[in-house]
C-alpha cells in the first residue's frame, strides 16, 4: 500500500494515471486525504464541513468503474474541496455565515454537477470570510484559518480555506471565488497556484452573490497542470446563468508546455509603487527574468488608473458594496437561514438580519446602502462606474502592445492573525494588485515565485486579455519550472 503523505502530495495527472492501472485505488487516496483532514483540521482549519461519508461512497463508485472496465472522466477519483458558498446539494452551504448556518441546498452548482461528472471525489466545504468580505479569512463564524507555512499568520482570503487545504494536502484541487482577489492573494500567501478566470467563463449558477458583476469561480491546485485540468472541467457556457459567456470551452491542459518564446511581457510601473515590501518585489522581479530567459520579451508599460489604488480600490469598494447591499437583501428569514424569534414582521427582518451577519458584513452592506442611496448615487456609485470603464480601457490599450502582464499578486507575504482586523483600510489596501482585474473582467493567474527570509511563499501575478487563460497557465508552466 502507498505511503499516505507521498500520495497526498503527488499531482493530480500522475494520481489519475496511478488509479487508472490500479497502483492505488479511489477509495485509497480519498482516505489519505481524510486522514491528512483530521490530522490537520484542528491546528489550520481549513473546513468547515468534512463529507467523509459521502466522499467513501464517491470513491467507492469510481473504482467501482475501474472494476468494470467503464470509461472514467477527467478527474476520476481525484478528491476536491469547494469554498462553502458553493452549492452543494443536501450538503450544507453557510459562506461561513449565521445567517446560513442552517442553509442545505437542495440542488448542486454547475460547477458540482461538472466536477462529480468528471469522477471528482467532493471531500468538504472550505473556510472562508463571510460571503467572501475579506481579505484574510478571520471573518468567519468558523474561525481563523491558519497559513500551513507559519500558523501564526493568516491563509489570506476570503479563500483561506481552498488555498490552506490545497497547500497541506488537505484535497488535490479546491475551488474558491474571485470578486476582487480572493483566489489569487490566499494562492500566494500559501504558495499555492491560484487562477481567476475570465468574467462569464465559469458559471455561476449555483454560487451564493457577493457583487455579482465581479464575482468568479476558479481554482486552486499544487501546481500548473492540475489547475488547468479542473479549469477545463468547470469552464464553459451554461444556460443557467446568463452571464455566462458562449465561447468554446477551454482545452488549456494541452497547450501547456509551449512555452513564453515570442510573447511580450508588460510590466506596469505602478503596480511596483511604494508599500511593495522589497522582498516580494525581489521574488516577483526573478519570476519576471524567468520568463525573459525562457524568450518572453518584456517592456515596461503604464496603467494611469488601473494601478492606481486610489482610484481601483475605492471604484471596487464602492461597486462591491453596492452589489453586496442588493444581493444580501434576501436574507431576511422568510425563505431560508437564520430566523428570529418573533412574530412582528419588521421585527423579524431586523433581529434576523442583525444576529445572522457579521460585522464586516453589516459595514458593507450599510457602505453599498449608503453609495446606492438617492443624494448619493451620482457622486458614488455612477463615478465608480465610470472609473471602471477607465480601467478597462487601460488594459485594453495596454494588450494592443503586450500578450501578458506581470506584477506582484499582494504587497506583503502572509501577515499575522488579528495584525489588520482592527483597521478595515488596512485590510482593503491588501488588495491594491488584485481588484483592477475583477473590474476589468479579464483572466489572471498567481504562481509562486518564490520565498521571503522567513520562508514564506510569495506569489507572481500575470493578467491576460479575456478568454487567454491559456497564455497564463503556459507562462506560469515556465515560472514554476525554473522554481523547482
Ligand atoms: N478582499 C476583497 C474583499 O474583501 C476581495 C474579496 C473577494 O475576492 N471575494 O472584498
Amino acid at each position: 500500500m502507498a505511503v499516505e503523505g507521498d500520495l497526498n502530495e503527488r499531482p493530480a495527472h500522475e494520481l489519475i494515471d496511478a488509479l487508472k492501472s490500479g497502483e492505488v485505488s479511489a477509495r485509497e487516496l480519498t482516505d489519505s486525504v481524510l486522514a491528512a483532514i483530521e490530522r490537520q483540521q484542528e491546528q489550520i482549519n481549513a473546513y468547515i464541513t468534512i463529507d467523509a461519508d459521502g466522499a467513501r461512497e464517491q470513491a467507492d463508485a469510481v473504482d467501482r468503474r475501474i472494476a468494470a472496465g467503464e470509461s472514467l472522466g477527467p478527474l476520476a477519483g481525484i478528491p476536491v474541496g469547494l469554498k462553502d458558498l458553493i452549492c452543494t446539494e443536501g450538503i450544507k452551504t453557510t459562506c461561513a455565515s449565521h445567517i446560513l448556518n442552517n442553509f442545505i441546498p437542495p440542488y448542486d452548482a454547475t460547477v458540482t454537477q461538472r466536477l462529480k461528472a468528471a469522477g471528482a471525489v467532493i471531500v468538504g466545504k472550505l473556510n472562508m470570510d463571510e460571503f467572501a468580505m475579506g481579505s484574510s479569512n478571520e471573518n468567519t463564524i468558523a474561525g481563523p484559518v491558519r497559513n500551513p507555512h507559519d500558523s501564526e499568520r493568516v491563509a489570506g482570503g476570503s479563500s483561506g480555506g481552498s488555498a490552506a487545504a490545497v497547500a497541506s494536502g488537505q484535497a488535490t484541487l479546491t475551488l474558491g471565488s474571485d470578486t476582487g482577489g480572493s483566489i489569487r492573494q490566499p494562492a500566494s500567501f500559501c504558495g499555492v497556484v491560484g487562477l481567476k478566470p475570465t468574467y462569464g467563463r465559469v458559471s455561476r449558477y449555483g454560487l451564493v452573490a457577493y457583487a455579482s458583476s465581479l464575482d468568479q469561480i476558479g481554482p486552486l491546485g499544487r501546481n500548473v497542470r492540475d489547475t488547468s485540468l479542473i479549469f477545463d472541467v468547470i469552464a464553459g457556457h451554461d444556460a443557467h446563468d446568463s452571464t455566462s459567456a458562449d465561447v468554446p470551452s477551454p482545452n488549456s491542459a494541452a497547450q501547456l508546455e509551449q512555452g513564453v518564446e515570442g510573447l511580450t511581457v508588460g510590466i506596469p510601473n505602478e503596480f511596483f509603487s511604494e508599500g511593495l515590501d522589497s522582498e516580494v518585489e525581489t521574488a516577483v522581479r526573478k519570476g519576471i527574468a524567468h520568463l525573459e530567459s525562457r524568450g518572453a520579451k518584456i517592456v515596461d508599460v503604464s496603467l494611469p488608473v488601473a494601478g492606481h489604488p486610489e482610484y481601483a480600490i475605492a471604484a471596487y469598494y464602492i461597486i462591491a458594496t453596492a452589489e453586496a447591499s442588493s444581493n444580501l437583501s434576501r436574507y431576511d428569514g422568510v425563505k431560508y437561514g437564520h430566523r428570529a424569534d418573533t412574530d412582528d414582521l419588521i421585527e423579524l427582518y431586523e433581529q434576523t438580519r442583525s444576529e445572522g451577519f457579521g460585522d464586516e458584513v453589516k459595514r458593507r452592506i450599510m457602505l453599498g446602502t449608503y453609495a446606492l442611496s438617492a443624494g448619493y448615487y451620482d457622486a458614488y456609485y455612477l463615478k465608480a462606474q465610470r472609473v471602471r470603464t477607465l480601467i478597462k480601457a487601460d488594459f485594453e490599450r495596454t494588450f494592443k502592445s503586450c500578450d501578458i502582464l506581470a506584477t506582484p499578486v499582494a504587497p506583503t507575504t502572509a501577515f499575522k492573525i488579528g495584525e489588520k482586523v482592527e483597521d478595515p483600510l488596512q485590510m482593503y489596501l491588501s488588495d491594491i494588485y488584485t481588484v483592477s482585474v475583477n473590474l476589468a473582467g479579464i483572466p489572471s493567474i498567481s504562481v509562486p515565485c518564490g520565498k521571503s527570509e522567513a520562508g514564506l511563499p510569495i506569489g507572481l501575478q500575470l493578467l491576460a486579455p479575456p478568454f487567454e487563460e491559456d497564455r497564463l497557465f503556459r507562462s506560469a508552466r515556465v515560472v514554476e519550472q525554473e522554481l523547482t
